[in-house]
């Protein structure tokens, strides 16, 4: 299976490295890549083996867009995946689906990961597959390749909350996810699990059979929990 952890924005550089010290020390023969804020990439890819990967992009590669990150100051600091779409940017930074895919397609220039978030809010549950459809196909239509791209399923209501989807309604919807790419790309491809993964709800969330892996926020700030997590 393959773990990301999401760090959102925590960590100084110093606390960075000290985590690193203690997780480096564990025998992970499993896939496991962190999500961190650009000031901490540089730190963090010092620090581990791990991959490191950045929590956003900028859309344009450069230029005067004060405040950004481009794809290639996050891979020069030495990251190998991008989280595009995730739930806090979309609602809380007003990312379109637009956009969105405008970041999708300039990372798609680059030799990196894409773990692409969907998910649907809890005023949308109704009609999670439509909009799931809709982030879906929005971001991919004008790709010409799906090589390197991962999809994390995170119900916006299950992130941060302590709510975590129920199995059958995560195995449910992760088939649809791939009913659509197949549908549409000709193609499947590799989905995550995200939204209130802990120590305590993981082992039944492995029994998923149609998920690869999770993407965990807020459990996977202390190196020991996020451990205990892949062992379980
Ligand atoms: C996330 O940030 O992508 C996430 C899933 O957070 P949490 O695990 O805290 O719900």
């Amino acid at each position: 299976m393959r773990y990301y952890a999401n760090f959102k924005l925590n960590k100084t550089s110093k606390e960075v490295v000290d985590y690193f010290e203690k997780f480096n020390q564990y025998n992970i023969n499993q896939q496991v890549c962190f999500f961190v804020s650009p000031a901490l990439i540089d730190g963090a890819v010092k620090s581990t083996e791990h991959p490191i990967g950045t929590q956003n992009i900028a859309s344009q590669k450069w230029g005067a867009f004060t405040g950004e990150t481009s794809i290639e100051q996050a891979i020069d600091l030495g990251c190998k995946s991008v989280l595009i779409g995730h739930s806090e940017r979309r609602h809380i930074f007003n990312e379109s689906d637009a956009l969105i895919a405008e970041k999708v397609k300039l990372a798609k220039e680059y030799e990196v990961e894409i773990v692409l978030c969907v998910g649907e809010t809890l005023l949308e549950r109704e009609q999670k597959f439509d909009v799931i459809k809709r982030q879906l196909t929005s971001a991919l239509d004008n790709l010409s390749s799906y090589s390197n791209i991962i999809i994390a399923y995170e119900p916006v209501w299950a992130i941060g909350t302590g709510v975590v989807a129920q199995n059958a309604d995560i195995d449910e919807m992760a088939n649809y996810i791939n009913s659509v790419l197949k549908q549409n790309y000709n193609t499947t491809l590799p989905i995550l699990y995200g939204g209130s993964v802990k120590t305590t709800n993981v082992k039944e969330l492995k029994t998923i059979n149609s998920i690869s892996g999770f993407l965990v926020g807020g459990a996977s700030l202390e190196p020991d929990e996020f451990y205990q997590i892949i062992i379980s």
